[in-house]
C-alpha cells in the first residue's frame, strides 16, 4: 500500500514504519516469474490486486481491491481471457461472482489460510445464532460455511447493519477492534488458526509498531521511492481502477 500511494503521488514523501512490513500476496509474486507466467499466455487481460508489488502493477492492465473485483471483472472485454494475480482464493471468489472464467497465479495470503475449518464448525454448532463472516481471501472451503461474504470494509458494514447480535470473523483479526469500538453491545469471535495457534495475525501488520512510527517520524526514514519507468507504467491499471470504478 506504501508503493501505492507513492505510485499515485510521486512527489510527496512516503514514509513506512518498517520495510519488511510486506504481504505474503506480494513475496509470493516475483516479477520476473509473473512475467514469464504472462508471456505463456498471451493476449490475456491481466487484473492484479492492489496487494502486489509495483513492479507487478506494472506488468498489469488494471488493478482491483477485494471490494471492487467482481464488477471490475464484469466489465473485461468478454473475447478477452483473462488472468488473475495475485491471490488465487480471492480470484475463485471473483470468477463465481461474476461468472468468467479466471486463470490464477498461485498466490495465498498466509494469513486467511491459516483458519482451522474444524474450529470454525465446532464454533457455528456452539453458537447457532452467530452470523459467519469472512473475507474472500480465505480459501473457498471456509467461504462455503460462511453467511456473507466481503471485502474488510463491507464485513465492517454487515455487521452493523444485520440484526445479528453474534458474529464468527474470518478475517485478519485487526479488524475486530474496530467492530468492537463501533458496536459495543455485539459479541465478535475470532477463529483460531491451525493447531489452535494464533498465526492468523498477520505477522507483517505487526512489524509497524507505535515506537517504529515516532522513529520514522523523527527521521524521515525509512522513505518509498521508485523507479520512474516502473511507476509511470504501475499507475496505468490503478488509474484504470479509478476510471472504471466510477
Ligand atoms: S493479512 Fe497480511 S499477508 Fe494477508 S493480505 Fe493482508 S498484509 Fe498480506
Amino acid at each position: 500500500m506504501a508503493e501505492t500511494a507513492k505510485i499515485l503521488c510521486p512527489q510527496k514523501t512516503v514514509l513506512i514504519p518498517d520495510l519488511d512490513a510486506g504481504c505474503t500476496l506480494a513475496d509470493d509474486c516475483p516479477a520476473d516469474e509473473f512475467a514469464e507466467f504472462r508471456n505463456k499466455h498471451p493476449n490475456h487481460f491481466v487484473i492484479s490486486y492492489i496487494n502486489c508489488t509495483a513492479a507487478v502493477k506494472a506488468q498489469s492492465d488494471l488493478i482491483c481491491t477485494s471490494s471492487n473485483a467482481v464488477d471490475l471483472v464484469k466489465q473485461i472485454p468478454k473475447d478477452r481471457p483473462i488472468l488473475f494475480a495475485p491471490d488465487q482464493n480471492l480470484g475463485k471468489w471473483v470468477q463465481k461472482k461474476s461468472g468468467r472464467k479466471l486463470t490464477c497465479w498461485p498466490g495465498r495470503c498466509i494469513v486467511h489460510e491459516t483458519f482451522n475449518e474444524e474450529a470454525l464448525i465446532k464454533l457455528k454448532l456452539k453458537y447457532p445464532e452467530a452470523e459467519t463472516i469472512a473475507h474472500p481471501e480465505c480459501p473457498t472451503n471456509l467461504l462455503d460455511l460462511s453467511d456473507f461474504i466481503g471485502s474488510t470494509s463491507k464485513l465492517l458494514k454487515q455487521t452493523e447493519k444485520s440484526q445479528a447480535t453474534t458474529f464468527i470473523v474470518l478475517t485478519e483479526p485487526g479488524i475486530l477492534h474496530q467492530m468492537r469500538i463501533q458496536m459495543p453491545d455485539k459479541t465478535f469471535i475470532e477463529v483460531p488458526g491451525i493447531d489452535g495457534c494464533s498465526c492468523n495475525a498477520c505477522p507483517y501488520m505487526r512489524l509497524n509498531t507505535l515506537e517504529k512510527l515516532l522513529a520514522c517520524l523523527e527521521t524521515m526514514q525509512p522513505q518509498i521511492n521508485l523507479e520512474e519507468t516502473v511507476r509511470l507504467k504501475a499507475v496505468k491499471p490503478i488509474e484504470n481502477m479509478l476510471r472504471m470504478s466510477k
